[in-house]
């Protein structure tokens, strides 16, 4: 009964070919699985796909599902990455890859004066010279910038999955930059839970921090995935995998937290759009 909706290959920036996935998947009892690799980014080129292989990534994917039918439900989709005025989910190349479904995602927040769109991801000294270059020093400039980025995204070209909605906190570690309960922050939170609300957007609650340490938690962290619940935004657990032995890497630990929260479905793609699945299934499968 295990599913997931958000994963990486070779394609983009995971280790090894869709089909070693596939075959994991197939030995983890998976019922669905989905490749969602990251996006080729029109803007140079500068995405881990380049656009000359979004041909090939769709034509393999497609013919796992077709011979893969009778045994598993495979998922064609991309993580697409919402850059203004460079690309979202209604960008042509995304709209010719005829995608089961569409993951959305902010990891650029504005540009370096070198002109490169500015990964909060990335290590220091790159994740402070973005902070001090671009917002001025002010860390909570530029928190308050990447939700607002959120809330565009899903307000102008929303995706059916909200990727990892609170991944800015990566670098937080132990509140070193920001204190995540402060109001402004809250705010700025429940601003962009609003603004899914009212785009109808699924929710995914990713469990990559877990299982890289990264983070105690999900992305978002549990309190979000709460005030989300309350709002009645609909939920999934996704292990956004880039190697193999992570496809259910802290699913354990998500499916725990959901209950604790009173939560009692998860929403699953079904080959038309997304429908409910009863929680206790998976409690079950993920004991
Ligand atoms: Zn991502
Ligand atoms: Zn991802």
């Amino acid at each position: 009964m295990t599913s997931n909706h958000h994963a990486h290959t070779r394609y983009s920036d995971g280790v090894g070919e869709p089909r070693d996935y596939v075959e994991q998947a197939l030995r983890e009892g998976f019922s669905r699985y989905g490749f969602s690799d990251h996006a080729p980014i029109p803007l140079h080129d500068m995405g881990s796909m380049k656009m000359a292989e979004l041909t090939t990534y769709s034509r393999v994917i497609g013919e796992l599902q077709q011979e893969y039918a009778d045994r598993i439900r495979l998922y064609k989709s991309l993580e697409v990455d919402y850059i203004p005025e460079v690309m979202n989910v209604e960008s042509p190349h995304i709209l010719e890859a005829s995608l089961d479904y569409t993951i959305g995602a902010v990891h650029y927040v504005d540009y370096l004066a070198d002109g490169q769109p500015w990964s909060f991801q990335r290590p220091n000294p790159v994740f402070e010279r973005g902070i001090n270059t671009i917002f001025g020093g002010s860390t909570r400039r530029m928190v308050e910038r990447y939700y607002e980025l959120v809330r565009e995204m899903v307000t102008t070209h929303p995706p059916d999955i909200v990727a990892h909605l609170d991944r800015i906190k990566r670098r937080n570690v132990d509140g070193r930059y920001w204190d995540e309960r402060a109001d402004w922050y809250l705010a700025a939170v429940e601003e962009t839970l609003e603004a899914v609300v009212g785009a109808g957007c699924i929710m995914e609650v990713n469990t990559r921090g877990i299982y890289l340490n990264e983070t105690e938690d999900t992305y978002p962290t549990d309190w979000i995935v709460a005030r989300a619940h309350a709002r009645g935004i609909r939920l999934q657990v996704n292990s956004d995998a880039h190697r193999r032995e992570h496809i259910s890497g802290g699913f354990r630990e998500a499916y725990r937290i959901l209950e604790d929260i009173g939560v009692e479905r998860v929403y699953l793609y079904d080959g038309r759009g997304f429908s409910a699945q009863a929680l206790d299934a998976f409690k079950a499968s993920n004991a």
